[in-house]
C-alpha cells in the first residue's frame, strides 16, 4: 500500500491569503499546504480521495497518468471543487466511477449541474459513473483494494471516511462514532483530520485528535487538513511517538 498526500492544508490553503505570521512566512515547504486530497496505490490500483479545489496543480505536480476511482468525503468547496479537472483523465481512458455517500450525491449534482444536465453540445464535459456508498458496507476495487466506507461527523454533517486495507483516512470530523472506532481497529496507518490546537466546532484539534489515536491504536498516525497555527517544524515535537504532522508530498508506505 502506498499513500500519497497531495494536499493537507484546511480549506484556505497555507499560506492565507494575505496572512504574515510565522507559518504563512515559513521558508520550509512543509509549511505550504494545498488543500486535502491523497492518493492511494495498491494491487494496481490508483485511487483519489476528493478532488480539492487544488486538484489540477496537485495532479501535474504528482505526474498522475490515470486514475481507477475517485472517492469523495463531503461536498464542501476545498474537497469537490477541482471536479471539472479529471477531464483529460476522460478524454484518455473514459469515465471515471465517483463514489459519494447519499447525503452528498444531491450537493453533487446540484453544484455540477452541467455536468448531469448538459446544455450543449460539446465542450467535454467530466464524464463520471455515479456510485453511492454505505457506511460499513465495504467493497473491492481491482481484486485487492478493499475500501471500507465510514460514517464520521463534521460539525453535524455525516461525512465519509475510508478504510483501504490497513490504512484509513479520515479528514473534516469532529466526532467518530462507536462503529467507526470499532472498524478502524487493527490499523497500520491513520490519517486523522487535526486543524490546529485550539478547540474547534466542526474539525478536530490537538488534544481530541491526540485521545482518539490513543483508542484506535494505529501503528502510526498523521495529521491532516492543517492550518497556519501549526508550523511543521516548530510543533513537531508536541506529537507524541508514532504520531507526525502530514505535509504536501509525504508518502507513507508498508509491504501489505
Ligand atoms: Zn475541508
Ligand atoms: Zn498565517
Ligand atoms: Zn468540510
Amino acid at each position: 500500500m502506498k499513500l500519497t498526500f497531495l494536499g493537507t492544508g484546511t480549506s484556505t490553503g497555507v499560506p492565507s491569503i494575505g496572512c504574515e505570521c510565522e507559518t504563512c512566512t515559513s521558508d520550509d515547504p512543509r509549511d505550504k499546504r494545498l488543500r486535502v486530497s491523497v492518493i492511494i496505490e495498491h494491487a494496481g490500483q490508483t485511487v483519489l480521495v476528493d478532488t480539492s479545489s487544488d486538484f489540477r496543480q496537485q495532479a501535474l505536480r504528482y505526474g498522475l497518468k490515470r486514475l481507477d476511482a475517485v472517492l469523495i468525503t463531503h461536498c464542501h468547496a476545498d474537497h469537490i471543487f477541482g471536479l471539472d479537472d479529471i477531464r483529460p483523465l476522460n478524454f484518455r481512458y473514459g469515465a471515471l466511477g465517483l463514489y459519494a455517500n447519499e447525503r452528498a450525491w444531491p450537493d453533487i449534482r446540484r453544484i455540477f449541474k452541467y455536468v448531469f444536465e448538459p446544455s450543449h453540445f460539446g465542450g467535454g464535459l467530466p464524464q463520471i459513473i455515479p456510485h453511492t456508498v454505505y457506511s460499513l458496507a465495504p467493497f473491492c476495487l481491482g481484486g485487492g483494494l478493499r475500501i471500507t466506507p465510514l460514517e464520521v461527523i463534521h460539525g453535524r454533517l455525516p461525512v465519509m471516511a475510508y478504510r483501504f486495507n490497513d490504512f484509513a483516512y479520515a479528514t473534516d470530523l469532529s466526532e467518530i462514532p462507536a462503529e467507526t472506532l470499532d472498524a478502524m481497529q487493527g490499523l497500520d496507518v491513520l490519517v486523522l483530520d487535526c486543524l490546529r490546537f485550539a478547540e474547534h466546532p466542526t474539525h478536530l484539534w490537538l488534544d481530541k485528535a491526540l485521545s482518539y489515536v490513543e483508542r484506535i491504536r494505529p501503528r502510526r498516525a498523521y495529521f491532516t487538513h492543517i492550518a497556519h497555527d501549526v508550523k511543521y517544524q516548530r510543533d513537531s515535537p508536541k506529537l507524541p511517538a508514532g504520531v507526525e504532522w502530514a505535509y504536501d508530498g509525504l508518502v507513507v508506505t508498508n509491504a501489505n
